[in-house]
């Protein structure tokens, strides 16, 4: 999966990008990042990205010409013969979910674009862009932190990104319920013991556990889940 952010704060996303798994699959080869400063793109002086807002009104807009020139930057390392998908990550766009997630996992390639102040001029995003995403109702600072959430998402359904022994069949949302409880060891901790059954060696009564447990946790916190 090749990830390209069309960002102002680069530094912000390969930062966040540089641990755990998703740094594994950045170095195997299973993912590329490539993050486009958009100021970089900014044909005056001063290399500003931003203007004010025209009928008034407080804040910045990020003007269209550099945000449209860092996106022709970028389908042109890509060199894709079919356009990839432009995710704009934005308050006012779908609601992401797992759903969504496996959906653009099937993609090779993605670019995502951040918005900071109070937007991006409308007309580069009916021109370049494909969906429309936000990771919650609520506002962030800028678009860099919802497209992590996205790529972390999108990064552990790419083969081989979790390692073969990685099951995603049991994961909250994959069947529309919720995981059930998880335990380690030690068996007692904090007063509190690991339910008989789970210590009991017997496989089928221990799924059939994890499948009650996963139905009575989703009724009870994500009755929305079971329709
Ligand atoms: N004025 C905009 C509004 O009311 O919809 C909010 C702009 S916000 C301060 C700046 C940028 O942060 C947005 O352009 C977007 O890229 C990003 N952003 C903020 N909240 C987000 C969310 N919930 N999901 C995805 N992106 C978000």
């Amino acid at each position: 999966m090749d990830f390209t952010v069309l960002t102002l704060f680069p530094e912000l996303v390969r930062e966040a990008s540089g641990h755990s798994i998703f740094k594994r699959g950045l170095d195997q080869g299973l993912l590329n990042l490539h993050c486009v400063n958009i100021r970089d793109f900014a044909a005056n002086k001063h290399n500003r990205a931003d203007d004010y807002p025209y009928g008034g009104g407080c804040g910045m807009v990020m003007k269209a010409q550099p945000v449209y020139d860092a996106y022709r930057h970028a389908r042109q390392r890509l060199g894709a013969d079919r356009p990839p998908r432009v995710i704009f990550l934005t308050p006012a766009g779908r609601r992401l979910d797992q759903t969504i997630v496996q959906d653009l996992a099937r993609e090779e390639a993605l670019i995502l674009l951040c918005g900071h102040y109070e937007g991006i001029d409308e007309r580069v995003v009916e021109e370049i862009v494909t969906d429309e995403i936000s990771i919650g109702d609520y506002i962030l600072t800028g678009g860099e932190l919802a497209a992590l959430v996205l790529m972390d998402a999108v990064a552990r359904l790419v083969p081989g990104v979790l390692g073969k022994e990685a099951s995603f069949k049991d994961e909250s949302f994959s069947a529309n319920l919720l995981e059930y409880p998880q335990y380690t060891r030690p068996s007692e901790v904090l007063g509190r013991h690991v339910p008989d059954i789970l210590l009991s060696g017997d496989h089928k009564a221990i799924d059939r556990w994890r499948g009650e447990q996963a139905r009575i946790r989703t009724e009870a916190r994500r009755p929305d889940l079971l329709g």
